[in-house]
């Protein structure tokens, strides 16, 4: 924006100035899981965004630290549960909401070796903690696992719809949440102050998830080319509903199998990588229903199927930190196929840079890929 404009919109909604410590872009579980860091802190700030149009609306909720295609544990799982599940929990409590659950997650296994498999990888050190050794036989007779079913034991379901709609429902109701679309073209950094509308803050943190590509301040335009850092990666989910299933732990099998109560069950989701298309794809319905059918044997009727893309970044890790050319830009983003695991680290580790000065890990920093 040309500097007489800037002054201009800054003059005009100079009278109503509003000062905030953080203005934060976008409230999907990144927006949300910074702006409870904020709280948790004592720090102010205002939240813009759209809702509902995310990857956190339509994702799981599977909290899961295991990797279970390959037995193994997710990258810096058991430091990233640590930090979501009380934290996850204070949020149900401040919101009064039963938003997180503990759940189990039973893996269908495929053969005898992979029951071997299942026994080796419950005894390694990292995996211990989550994977039960025992492998148990299903009683359900809907359930088709003649190989039986090994346990996660430390799974968590969050419901991120519910999750988005209470915490925006408190912002607003304490007028810290603008329901719109971020204007970038209204943002004006002067002295040591970022400037939006009537509000002006010492910090902006953007976490639009894979949105981010619009964003002109994010450094790494091409968004649609081989050279992209943010590889939009869409999950589709079908939605079915099974009153003869009675399934009420998440069952892994070809797809996972998510109980939503009253009989509902998600399924899904599915992996389209360089697609950040977010409308439901009828040919990933239908591999959804292939896969769903080698799990299940009892009727169900495909009630809904939702989208979303997560924000994947080319080397799989998270995007975060102050950009190093502007200290008043930061980016809480790239939370790809794990976003509701890590968001409580991640925001810990960005809050404590912004405020501590202390480096975020050179794993997720923002500026990795800048020459
Ligand atoms: C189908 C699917 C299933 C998944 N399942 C799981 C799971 O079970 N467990 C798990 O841990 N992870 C899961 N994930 C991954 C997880 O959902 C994501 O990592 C996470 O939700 C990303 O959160 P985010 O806040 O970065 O982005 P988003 O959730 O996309 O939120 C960004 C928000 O900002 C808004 N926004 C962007 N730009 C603007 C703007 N200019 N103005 C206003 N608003 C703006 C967007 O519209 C959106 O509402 C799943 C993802 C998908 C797609």
């Amino acid at each position: 924006m040309p500097k007489y404009e800037g002054y201009k919109l800054a003059k005009k909604y100079l009278y109503f100035m509003k000062n905030v410590d953080y203005l934060i872009v976008g409230f999907g579980i990144a927006g949300l899981c910074f702006a409870e860091t904020l709280r948790q802190n004592n720090k102010s700030f205002v939240v813009i965004s759209d809702l509902h149009n995310g990857a956190t609306a339509a994702s799981g909720g599977v909290l899961n630290p295991t990797v279970l295609k390959r037995f193994t544990a997710a990258w810096k799982a058991e430091e990233f549960q640590k930090e979501a599940i009380p934290f996850y929990k204070e949020m149900a409590r401040y919101l009064q909401s039963n938003v997180i659950s503990e759940m189990k997650i039973a893996r269908i296994l495929n053969s005898v070796e992979e029951q071997n498999d299942w026994s080796v990888a419950s005894e390694k050190i990292g995996l211990r903690s989550f994977l039960s050794p025992d492998i148990i036989t299903s009683y359900n007779t809907c359930v088709k696992a003649p190989f039986k079913l090994g346990i996660v034991k430390a799974g968590y379901q969050l419901k991120p719809a519910a999750l988005l709609f209470s915490y925006s429902k408190k912002l607003k109701e304490e007028e810290k949440f603008d329901e719109s679309q971020f204007e970038y073209d209204q943002l004006n950094i002067k002295g040591s102050s970022v400037v939006y509308k009537q509000w002006s803050a010492k910090q902006i943190v953007f976490a639009e998830g894979s949105k981010v590509v619009e964003n002109p301040f994010y450094p790494y335009q091409a968004p649609f080319t081989n050279k992209s850092v943010l590889v939009g990666n869409k999950g589709d989910y079908v939605i079915i509903k099974a009153p003869e299933l009675k399934v009420n732990s998440i069952l892994k099998g070809g797809m996972m199998l998510i109980p939503m109560g009253d009989d509902l069950y998600k399924i899904g989701a599915t992996y389209d990588r360089h697609n950040y298309d977010a409308t439901p794809s009828l040919e990933k319905r239908e591999e959804i229903i292939l896969k769903l059918n080698t799990m299940i044997s009892c009727a169900y009727e495909v009630v809904d199927q939702v989208a979303g893309v997560r924000p994947t970044i080319k080397d799989r890790r998270p995007l975060v930190g102050v950009l190093k050319d502007n200290p008043y830009i930061a980016f809480l983003n790239g939370l790809g196929t794990r976003g509701l695991s890590m968001a409580p680290l991640l925001s810990s580790w960005l809050f404590q840079q912004l405020e501590n000065s202390t480096a975020v890990p050179g794993a997720i920093d923002v500026n990795r890929f800048l020459k």
